[in-house]
């Protein structure tokens, strides 16, 4: 295999032999030793497998997913095994559901098996759930299961990452697809009332695969003045504009002279904080780190994928579905704020909710 980088990153697979040494190297990593440097190191060249190979992976899916030691030093994102383990064979599925229930957790079986996302392996999921099996750990992942049938994907296994261009003006952010910046009235249907005050990110659409039908052609990543752990649920006009908006959030996050209040941070008159998002196909010219790939210069998120995995995923308030998940930020889109700033919609209800929750 290549040599370690300088930088520090994990080295690059660059072909079959390299991958095959890499899946030999999880006995080594499996157990007590998820967090060494050896299994990041590993996770994090799987990671880029999934954003710029995953057929190579092809061939050596059944063996991890059968040998239950290696899949225990598995340790990509959901989101990488779900490119990675995507449409496994029912065998695999059989093998995975002869491993004794207390066990699944420990092994990564009920990630496993909603990363394959097949019929079988959504009722299986289902099945687990409906058998003493972690509900809200599967959520957290963007896997909803309903009262009844096979758990289902509320996102797109399709990934975009996000890049941020800096706009000069307000009239560069409004002509842009995904604009960053807008004013409020743009974007809720009584500016004066609303208390929505940051516009992060307006996403169209039709710009990442697999999105459930929406009736417009562009949502819009929103939040109120708190700065983090808030979330805020909307209904929209025919423009796409908010109106209904209610927020939970932690009342004493900030007070009426914090000098971090964007009540003070008017969007028109900073023109650092304006910009405009650009969306394009995970490929080899991304840093897979950490499990994100956030650390690529000009990377603010990612659209499409499952939620990052670590907070519970809002339900519609309406029909109680798990929402599908949109896309997700790091607050340095738009400079407010701490952590990441995600959108999610309910396709059946028509509502939007976007929250922000921590780093990790
Ligand atoms: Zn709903």
């Amino acid at each position: 295999m290549p040599d370690q980088r300088e930088d520090g990153a994990a080295q690059r697979p660059l072909g079959l032999d390299d991958v095959a040494v890499m899946v030999a190297e999880l006995h080594d990593v499996r157990g007590n030793q998820q967090f060494s440097v050896k299994s990041r190191e590993l996770s994090d060249q799987f990671a880029y497998l999934a954003g710029v190979h995953p057929e190579w992976f092809a061939p050596f899916q059944e063996t991890v997913l059968t040998e239950l030691e290696l899949l225990e030093g598995f340790g990509p994102s959901f989101a990488d095994q779900c490119v990675l383990l995507h449409g496994a064979p029912d065998r695999c599925i059989d093998r995975l559901m002869s491993v004794p229930q207390d066990r699944w957790s420990d092994i990564g079986v009920d990630w496993a098996l909603a990363a394959i996302g097949t019929p079988a392996a959504l009722d299986a999921v289902a099945w687990h759930v409906r058998n003493g099996g972690d509900r809200h750990k599967y959520e957290t992942c963007g896997i909803w299961i309903p009262p009844t049938g096979p758990a289902q994907y509320r996102f797109t296994p399709h990934r975009r990452a996000v890049f941020l261009h800096p706009a000069a003006t307000m009239a560069e952010v409004s002509q842009a697809t995904h604009p960053v910046g807008l004013p409020v009235h743009a974007v809720a249907r009584d500016p004066d009332r609303t208390p929505i005050a940051w516009h992060y990110l307006t996403l169209r659409l039709a710009e990442v695969p697999g999105l459930p039908d929406w009736p417009t052609e562009r949502v819009h990543l929103v939040g109120p003045r708190h700065e983090c752990e808030w979330s805020l649920t909307a209904r929209f006009d025919e423009h796409g504009r908010y109106h209904n908006e209610q927020v939970v959030a932690d009342a004493e996050e900030f007070g009426e002279n914090d000098e971090d209040n964007p009540d003070t941070l008017l969007p028109d008159d900073e023109g650092d904080l304006l910009g405009w998002a650009e969306l394009r196909p995970y490929d080899a010219g991304l840093e897979y780190r950490n499990g994100h790939i956030e650390l690529t210069p000009g990377v603010v998120g990612t659209a499409g994928g499952p939620p990052f995995g670590i907070y519970a995923s809002p339900t519609c308030d309406s029909c109680g579905r798990l929402m599908f998940h949109v896309v997700s930020v790091e607050h340095h889109v738009r400079a407010y704020g701490d952590g990441r700033r995600s959108l999610y919609i309910c396709e059946v209800c028509r509502s939007v909710t976007c929250n922000a929750t921590g780093w990790n």
